[in-house]
């Protein structure tokens, strides 16, 4: 099946007189006729569900279709993307492990890695994700366990060169993990390129309609944990599952089943299956909409682009960006439907411009079918030092400018009589 396809056939299938729609598992448990049965499921000798912090219906339905739209082998759903970050590193990093991060990423993300984990003994380094493959190269260690990027950053707009980064991480056994929140499987898939693990904000377009935080990871099955030797988590017997051992037991299933089974088991962030079933009905639209966002960013960041008053317009699919031709070989139907740029002039010239905005509203929120506006400098990236800041590619003049699904001379029209007002 095609992508569009996927995203309304994938997942749920129901049987002979079950509902059409994806029904809402809406319970906390699972009742079973025996002990003996029910003994089973918690030594994870059978699967079935028994408590929805493990596993649920409508959540596993959706997992799976996003887990066919990236072409993976199984997945899982968390409570927000930042769970499913913090979920996708703890499931093969403990203390006193490292792992080499594109500096280009998420505000959210930057501060779970370089502050968080590292309270809890887990290091990071950052990096340019234009770095040469000697330089990554140069960046890890001896206990580095992963490489991580953002197909596209989340504001940076960079592009991650993925085949490179899979090199040097297959070179040293170690998986690649790519947060694929901006383009969205309709988009790129990183799997196809050689990423083990990906990442998601389902906050953003997959869900599309700021209804549900949510997350998602995505195992490609790929990524040989036995043969690396660098990930006894996975591969030797786990004291709280009475000696389970993933790889042995669940072969290529083995990074999702132990995320489930001991990190969501042990920290908990399940995405609620009201929310799951939410998403669900977003991503039947990702495809249409995916390319009604990137056509419309396209107009604007052209318009954008030419008009005197703006300074400077970053956006993949203009070809006077440096990612131009990267985002062509992963992208080539579009990255996505966000874009930034500088109005000439002061801070309070940005303010003004943002402030004058009518449509476009202001929002802690990208990604969305209704167009918005940020200022990174002082919301999403606010905690990070200015070095910092500069290094995840956040000017003091930077604007964010999120194009959704509306008739894009609209949004033209609202960039324009706000430009009049600076
Ligand atoms: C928003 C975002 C996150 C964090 O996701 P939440 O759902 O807000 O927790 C992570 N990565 C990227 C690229 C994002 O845009």
């Amino acid at each position: 099946m095609r992508i569009e396809t996927k995203c309304i056939q994938s997942g749920y299938k129901p049987k002979n007189g079950e509902p059409r729609m994806l029904p809402i598992t809406q319970s906390t448990t699972f009742k079973y006729d025996s002990t003996e049965h029910m003994g089973k499921l918690f030594a994870l000798e059978e699967s079935g569900y028994f408590y929805t912090r493990l596993a649920n219906p409508t959540n596993d339905s959706v997992a799976a279709k996003i887990c066919d739209l990236e072409g993976g082998y199984a997945a899982m759903l968390t409570s927000s993307g930042q769970s499913a970050m913090f979920y996708s590193i703890i499931n093969i990093c403990s203390a006193g492990d490292h792992f080499v991060c594109s500096a280009e990423i998420y505000g959210g993300s930057h501060n779970l890695f370089g502050v968080s984990l590292k309270k809890l003994g887990i290091d990071v380094t950052f990096i340019s994700p234009d770095s040469t493959e000697e330089e990554i190269e140069a960046a890890i260690k001896e206990n580095t366990k992963c490489l991580y990027g953002e197909t596209v950053a989340n504001p940076a707009l960079s592009v991650f060169d993925i085949e490179k980064w899979a090199r040097v991480a297959h070179r040293n056994g170690i998986p690649l993990l790519v947060d694929n929140t901006f383009p969205t499987p309709v988009n790129c898939r990183p799997i196809e390129w050689g990423a083990d693990i990906v990442i998601h904000s389902t906050t953003k377009y997959l869900d599309g309609h700021d209804m549900g935080v949510g997350g998602c990871i995505v195992d490609s099955g790929n990524f040989d944990w036995e043969a690396s030797g660098k990930f006894p988590g996975l591969c030797t017997p786990d004291a709280s599952y009475h000696g389970v051992v993933y790889t042995k037991d669940f072969g290529k299933a083995a990074f999702i089943t132990k995320a489930t089974a001991q990190v969501m088991r042990d920290f908990g962030a399940i995405q609620s299956p009201m929310n799951a079933f939410l998403l669900n009905i977003g991503i039947e639209t990702l495809a249409l909409r995916m390319e009604r966002h990137c056509f419309n960013a396209q107009k604007i960041a052209e318009y954008l682009e030419s008009h005197p008053k703006i300074a400077k317009v970053t956006y993949p699919g203009l070809k006077s960006n440096k990612y131009y031709d990267l985002a062509q070989k992963y992208m080539p139907g579009g990255s996505c439907g966000v874009l930034t740029f500088e109005v000439k002039g002061d801070m309070a010239a940005t303010v003004k411009f943002m402030d004058s905005l009518k449509l476009a509203m202001i929002a802690t929120h990208v990604a969305d079918a209704r167009t918005c506006v940020l200022h990174p400098a002082s919301h999403t990236h606010r905690q990070l030092s200015p070095s910092e800041r500069i290094a995840a590619g956040v000017t003091d003049g930077l604007i964010r400018f999120s194009v959704g699904i509306e008739n894009y001379l609209d949004i033209i029209e609202d960039l324009k009589q706000a430009l009049e007002k600076v």
